[in-house]
């Protein structure tokens, strides 16, 4: 076995080594083998990180927003060239198929391509003659140095949801990206100092807690955008919040698919396979409850789906025809095993049972079959908790009432989806569930890059999602100006509080 490398962060534009003491174990979760090292910055290193961003602020934010977005044109054609290298990186490290790796690195690009036309969306109101010869007007400023935390989920796409908006509106950018996908962040950033970007606009810290309290703690970080599971979240908004930062944190899910009795049963099938088995259930967009209205329904789900998943193709990502991986990592599938466990104990019905899945030539890999129990009800684990992992829970109701009643009352709120022919029903589904994202026959509503993405309840924590506009107000202040160029008006001192009318 070859001795596993030892990747670095990167600050001021280069990779730098670590003289940290402390490291994780990077796996090829395919075949179970320790890939690399990652370093644990210190608090010391984290803040060599928020100084070269710091240093890089003025020149960065004072630029036009026209020449920021020609990096930001330069770094999405990068990407587009690099995409085979990047997918198999990020597969390499995650787990996830090629078509899956790309299908997220696009929607990245995505978000770049929305961040390079910054200078119409950073294009601010004007009232001409608020009183007399008084004009006002409003600037969107940056808000100052920018952190990222992000999930092992999406090694790319979460942090482009990010720094690619914030560097547009004139931030610059310390990302810590998940210490188990580590190497996709630095390539980015790599990428983008050779799109032009000036060295510690954007920098990479590699680490765990020690170094997010560090950067949670820092004076001169402004903002703060997280996302990850929901205690971590909580706690890094709360702590964030009180060292006066900005905060929004993107957190845990349990994503309901209604079924009702008159959906297309066929297009019901495969948007349910691909949303709860797609990359490994690892998704926070990810279908982990079916919501079957009426036992006809529920049957005939169950009918078509359990060949479906029992002839799931379970492979590495070197495999063209893989359409599962692995899980992420040892210490994760047996979180998801010991869920299946809990589901039986419980008396769900495990009508498909993953677990005696081997995966050829591939025994060590942290392979789980596809799982689903029917039966499940409101009071169990497997319904309560996000498992993140390719089991999917069948709940049987009779009705649309008992149905959203369900999605309403669990404490995620991300995303959910009804598949139905009928417009009244899927009106009313769309107005009353209490849920960030919503589908219409839509199984995975992920927002495209100029709407914004962000669930409700204990899915988020802060007032702004991310990308879209949402985004561009997340990392800009908003400033007023009022403005008057005297010529000859002479009111005297004025010792009231003025309305407009009375200029
Ligand atoms: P995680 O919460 O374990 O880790 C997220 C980040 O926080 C990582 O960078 C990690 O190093 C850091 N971290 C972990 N523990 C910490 C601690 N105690 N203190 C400070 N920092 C800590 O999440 P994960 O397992 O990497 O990702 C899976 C989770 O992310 C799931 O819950 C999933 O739903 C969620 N997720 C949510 C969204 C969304 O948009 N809502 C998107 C993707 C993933």
């Amino acid at each position: 076995m070859n001795t596993p490398a030892t990747l670095s962060h990167y600050i001021d534009g280069q990779r730098v080594s670590s003289h940290s003491e402390r490291y994780g174990e990077v796996y090829n979760p395919a075949t179970g083998q320790v890939q690399s090292l990652v370093p644990f910055a210190d608090a010391a290193e984290v803040k060599q990180a928020v100084q070269s961003a710091a240093a890089a602020l003025p020149a960065w934010a004072a630029k036009p927003p026209a020449q920021r977005a020609r990096v930001l044109f330069n770094f999405r054609a990068l990407l587009l060239q690099h995409m085979d290298e990047l997918a198999a990186l990020l597969s390499s490290e995650h787990g996830k198929t090629l078509a899956d790796a790309k299908g997220s690195l696009t929607r990245g690009l995505e978000v770049v391509e929305f961040a390079c036309g910054i200078p119409q969306l950073l294009k601010g109101e004007y009232s001409d003659s608020v009183a007399t010869q008084v004009d006002s007007y409003n600037l969107r400023q940056p808000v100052g140095v920018c952190v990222g935390i992000t999930p092992f989920n999406f090694p790319a796409m979460v942090p482009l949801w990010m720094f690619p908006v914030a560097l547009a509106c004139g931030n610059t950018f310390v990302l810590k990206p998940s210490e188990k996908v580590p190497s996709l962040s630095l390539r980015l950033a790599e990428l983008l100092t050779e799109a032009g970007l000036p060295d510690g606009v954007l920098n990479v810290i590699n680490g765990d807690k020690v170094a997010v309290d560090a950067l949670l703690a820092d004076p001169d970080v402004a903002a703060v955008s997280f996302v990850g599971s929901t205690p971590v979240g909580e706690a890094i908004y709360q702590t964030g919040c009180a060292h006066g930062k900005r905060v929004q944190a993107l957190c845990g899910a349990k994503n309901h698919l209604v079924v009702m009795p008159d959906a297309d049963l066929n297009q019901t099938v495969d948007a349910v396979m691909g949303a709860a088995y797609g990359s490994a259930g690892e998704r926070c967009m990810a279908i982990s409850v079916v919501v079957a209205v009426g036992d006809e329904t529920a049957d005939a789900l169950l009918a078509e789906l359990m060949p479906k998943i029992k002839a799931l193709k379970i492979a590495p990502y070197t495999d063209p025809d893989a359409e599962m991986g692995p899980l992420i990592t040892p210490q994760h599938l047996a979180k998801v095993r010991n869920y299946v466990e809990s589901g039986i104990k419980e008396g769900a019905q495990l009508v498909v049972d993953g677990r005696e899945v081997q995966v050829a030539g591939h025994e060590q890999g942290f392979f789980l079959g596809g799982c689903l129990f029917d039966r499940v009800t409101p009071e169990m684990q497997i319904y309560k908790e996000e498992i993140f992992g390719p089991v999917l829970c069948v709940l049987r109701v009779e009705n649309y009432q008992q149905a959203i009643d369900l999605v309403n009352s669990h404490e995620f709120g991300n995303g959910a989806a009804i598949f139905t022919r009928d417009g009244d029903c899927a009106r009313a589904f769309t107005h009353h569930a209490k849920i960030g994202m919503v589908g219409v026959n839509v199984p995975i509503p992920v927002p495209v890059a100029y709407h914004s993405f962000g669930g409700w309840k204990r899915s988020l924590f802060g007032d702004h999602y991310m990308h879209g506009m949402e985004g561009v107000r997340f990392y800009t202040r908003l400033k007023t100006v009022t403005a008057r160029w005297p010529s000859g008006i002479r009111e005297g001192a004025q010792f009231h509080f003025k309305s407009g009318s009375e200029h």
